[in-house]
């Protein structure tokens, strides 16, 4: 049993700085705001929000871990049942889960996955055969593509690759090849018929909206299975966070929202009880300036250019992890009032931050955000819908 008063008091600006570290240490590329952390344990909230904390919950020390998958760094914390398994094979495991999902089945980057495959075969009427998960994913992505109106359009990806914003090339790119690539950009051009997959244009998918989410709920599909863990929180390079099961100390995970502006700290905290998934797409995460414009890596499908919906981040709150990062993708897109209806048809919730500083709640999640940073502020009328 693990007693809070020996639990670490780091405040969590600390533990925040203390991922960018690691992240900057290991990771030269993570400096233009990575998103990395994005958890506090809840003493330190209650502290910074004003409240009282619980101290008096006894609790079964978590195991932590800070791994890497996916291009960006994992912490993991995890809450065992009993002893007959090891904790430090879990999180393994879940390491080896992410690898998977990326290298197997999603990134256009590796050679042999299925995504590269469909792109490979873009245009030619030949189609890509592919695992019955990647299928199901594309599925996914194609309603939410629908359900967004095209705000989510996986695919992106010859204009994403276009942009480069991983390569550090800090460009805009030729307005006309811009204008070229968008033309063929339009998620009705994929044709998905059980595991064969073709794009009907030259164009190229990229799931990398939903990729995080993806993995995340490829994790809780894992934990539903192994036994002995009773909770767990996993947070995949901040921008997706998985809150599985419980504590068991009865007290709610506490989950931070980063300051977009300012990402080595927190903008605020959700609370959170049982299972869910929270994604953040947001303009700081990969991003160059030229002459104080700002041209980051969430693109509008339809120009080709980076969203400008008055929008700096969105973090949405669902119970399924890819419909949760395509969501927030979508979201960021539409802008906060039209993003509304599509978060309320998923029965997601949504923090919303404008480029005023402004910070827009759904209703199902005011009872469970505390604003925390200085200099913004914290819009309480209803949206318009
Ligand atoms: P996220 O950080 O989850 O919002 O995902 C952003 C990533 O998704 C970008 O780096 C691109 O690879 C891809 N992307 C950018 N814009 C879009 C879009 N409108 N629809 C789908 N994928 C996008
Ligand atoms: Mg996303």
């Amino acid at each position: 049993m693990r007693n809070r008063r020996v639990k670490i008091r780091a405040t969590m600006r600390e533990l925040a700085v203390a991922a960018l570290l690691i992240c900057a240490v290991a990771f030269s590329s993570c400096t233009a705001g990575s998103g990395v952390a994005g958890v506090a344990e809840e003493g330190e909230v209650n502290t910074a929000a004003g409240g009282a904390a619980n101290t008096s919950a006894e609790s079964a020390a978590p195991y932590e871990e800070v791994g890497f998958a996916m291009g960006t760094v994992v912490n993991q914390t995890i809450y065992m049942r009993g002893e007959n398994l090891s904790p430090a094979a879990i999180t393994a495991e879940i390491i080896g889960i992410l690898e998977n999902v990326e290298s197997k089945w999603l990134s256009w980057r590796v050679e042999d996955s299925d995504i590269a495959a469909i792109n490979e075969s873009a245009g030619t009427g030949v189609p890509a055969r592919v695992a019955d998960e990647t299928a199901a994913y594309i599925e996914d992505a194609l309603r939410i593509a629908e359900d967004s109106g095209g705000a989510f359009d996986p695919t992106i990806g010859k204009l994403s690759r276009l942009w480069d914003f991983d390569g550090g090339k800090n460009k805009i790119p030729d307005s006309a090849e811009i204008k070229r690539l968008a033309k063929d950009v339009g998620y009705a051009g994929i044709r998905l018929d059980g595991r064969s997959v073709l794009l009907e244009k030259a164009s190229g998918i990229d799931l990398g909206a939903a990729g995080k989410g993806i993995g995340c709920d490829e994790i809780e599909a894992y934990l539903n299975e192994a036994d002995g863990v009773k909770g767990a929180l996993v947070n995949v390079g901040g921008s997706s966070i998985l809150t599985y099961g419980e504590k068991g100390t009865g007290e709610p995970w506490k989950v931070a929202v980063l300051d977009p502006r300012d990402p080595s700290g927190f903008l605020g905290a959700i609370s959170l009880d049982g299972t869910h998934h929270v994604s953040t797409s947001g303009d700081y995460e990969r991003y160059f300036e030229i002459d104080g414009k700002r041209y980051h890596h969430i693109l509008d499908p339809k120009t080709g250019y980076p969203a400008d919906s008055g929008l700096m981040s969105v973090t949405v709150v669902a119970k399924d992890g890819a419909d949760c990062d395509a969501l927030s993708t979508a979201c960021f897109v539409l802008g906060y009032e039209k993003a509304l209806p599509l978060l309320a048809k998923y029965g997601a919730e949504g923090i919303f931050v404008d480029t005023d500083r402004r910070v827009f709640l759904t209703e199902g999640i005011r009872d469970r955000f505390t604003l925390i940073a200085d200099g913004y502020d914290l819009e309480r009328e209803e949206g318009t819908k």
